[in-house]
């Protein structure tokens, strides 16, 4: 009579319950990081910008007028005060 050998196995449906609580973790950390962005945004827009002069609430300008996608440095570094 053969013994029946006992395989210590992860089912599929374990594995992929691990997948999907790694993944959930994985998006939770983005969105945190996505919402401290937007919150810093919003702090840096708080204030105008030393480099361009723009002014409160407004984003910041290239010297030709077209709006830059990010703030300056510089009032990155004027809001954290
Ligand atoms: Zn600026």
């Amino acid at each position: 009579m053969a013994k029946r050998k006992a395989y210590k196995t992860t089912t599929i449906a374990r594995a992929k319950a691990s997948a999907s609580k790694e993944r959930s973790a994985r998006i939770a950390k983005k969105e945190k990081a996505s919402r401290e962005a937007a919150l810093i945004l919003k702090h840096v827009l708080s204030v105008g910008c030393p480099t361009c002069d723009a002014a409160p609430g407004e984003k910041c300008n290239l010297a030709t007028g077209v709006p830059r996608t990010k703030p300056h440095r510089d009032r990155r570094w004027t809001a954290k005060d």
